[in-house]
């Protein structure tokens, strides 16, 4: 266990940090004797789940140790993204996608990612389960490679049932020819973290998927803190293509918001063949 103290420390030298920043904030607004309040009130502010990011101190390879309800980031064993390779051909089994046109679009920048929150009446039959979507979002690059290559961004569709069993569709970005169907998505992403704008345009979340049916499922994780496994992956095989332009526009805002490639471990991937 002694490779967990730098972590430990870092924690701590953090947390020291942020105490000494409250105290002089309060020092420099509120005068001396309020100081005394605001220090205080810090171990609670501790309690909050830690901040993640994607790089240095706080990034995916520290996830598992800044927060105790972070631990499958490291512990798990069924964790995501994979290098999705050797799937096995299997039985057919219909991914039946049923998503309407959503308008207006309600779009958020929440600090990790872009995301595309989702009214009632979008779902996806898998395995006979019935889950609604609820939202999408995209990372840069992929988080998923197929035969080892990722692609410029990955489009995850989260689905949960009405128990709240997840499962995630998986869409991988390639640069190419303009995407028509996510250009009301490009064209309006909020530049900030916390910005959220409700937007006056159609958009038609069936043409987003690929022509080709065929996809990879295989049980993993959350690619994101709190990394919580027993999510039904379900990833296509055809990636569709994005331009240059519509990658920069996320790549302003994020430019790296993967988490890197987890172990297999034991677990199978089937491939779906399309009919
Ligand atoms: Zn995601």
């Amino acid at each position: 266990m002694t490779d967990a103290d730098p972590n430990i420390a870092m924690l701590m030298n953090r947390r020291r940090f942020a105490h000494r920043s409250a105290l002089i904030a309060g020092a420099a607004l509120l005068g001396a004797s309020a100081s005394t309040a605001i220090a205080q009130s810090t171990p609670e502010a501790e309690e909050e789940p830690p901040h993640w990011n994607y790089e240095g101190d706080n990034g995916p390879e520290e996830w598992g140790s800044l927060d105790e309800s972070y631990a499958a980031c490291d512990a798990g064993s069924a964790q995501s993204p994979i290098d999705i390779a050797g799937a096995g051909e299997t039985e057919a089994v219909d991914v039946a996608v049923d998503f309407a046109t959503i308008a207006p679009m309600r779009i958020i920048n929440n600090g990790h990612t872009v995301q595309v929150n989702i009214d009632p009446g979008s779902s996806a039959e898998i395995d006979s389960v019935h889950y609604n979507l609820l939202q999408f979002h995209f990372h840069a690059p992929s988080e998923h490679a197929i035969d080892g290559e990722r692609q410029a961004m990955e489009l995850h569709f989260v689905h949960k049932t009405d128990e709240t069993a997840t499962a995630v569709l998986g869409l991988l970005l390639r640069e190419g020819q303009a995407n028509a169907a996510l250009e009301p998505v490009f064209a309006n992403m909020p530049a900030e973290a916390g910005d959220e704008q409700s937007v006056d345009v159609e958009l038609d979340l069936a043409a987003v998927l690929p022509s080709n049916p065929t996809t990879f499922r295989y049980g993993g994780s959350l690619t994101t803190p709190p990394c919580t496994e027993g999510v039904s992956w379900i990833v296509f095989a055809e990636p569709v293509e994005i331009s240059t332009e519509q990658l920069a526009i996320f790549q302003a805002i994020h430019p790296n918001n993967a988490r890197p490639l987890q172990e297999v471990n034991d677990r199978d991937v089937e491939l779906d063949a399309a009919d």
